[in-house]
């Protein structure tokens, strides 16, 4: 079966150009999406340094949203940023990324109110 690699419809054999798009149609179908199949995270904050990436994550967590640390460089060899200011992501599941972003957003606006 014929179908358009940017929209996706299906056409009739024979077919060879996207009616949509105008794009040539491949004979290869998408890979279906496996059932359950996770979600990549996103992130929705760049901590410099475990320790703040820490409180980011300990923050969500508190509002229910589950998050992830990821180090830099893509190592993860823990002990390379334990003490350096390496920045450390902070990824939570791409349907809680925009409440995790408003979540985040809001209290560094109330940190901001704080005198230093
Ligand atoms: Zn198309």
């Amino acid at each position: 079966m014929p179908f358009c690699p940017r929209c996706g419809w299906e056409y009739e054999e024979g077919v060879t150009v996207c009616e949509d798009c105008g794009s040539p149609l491949v004979d290869t179908p998408p890979p279906p999406p496996k059932p359950g199949e996770e979600v990549l995270p996103e992130t929705v904050y760049v901590a410099h340094g475990l320790l703040r990436a820490e409180v980011v994550r300990s923050r969500l967590e508190s509002e229910g949203i589950p998050a992830i640390l990821q180090f830099d460089s893509g190592s993860h060899v823990f002990g390379l940023t334990v003490d350096g200011l390496g920045e450390v992501r902070v990824l939570v599941p791409a349907h809680l990324a925009e409440q995790a972003r408003q979540m985040l957003a809001a209290a560094q606006e109330e940190a901001a109110e704080e005198p230093f």
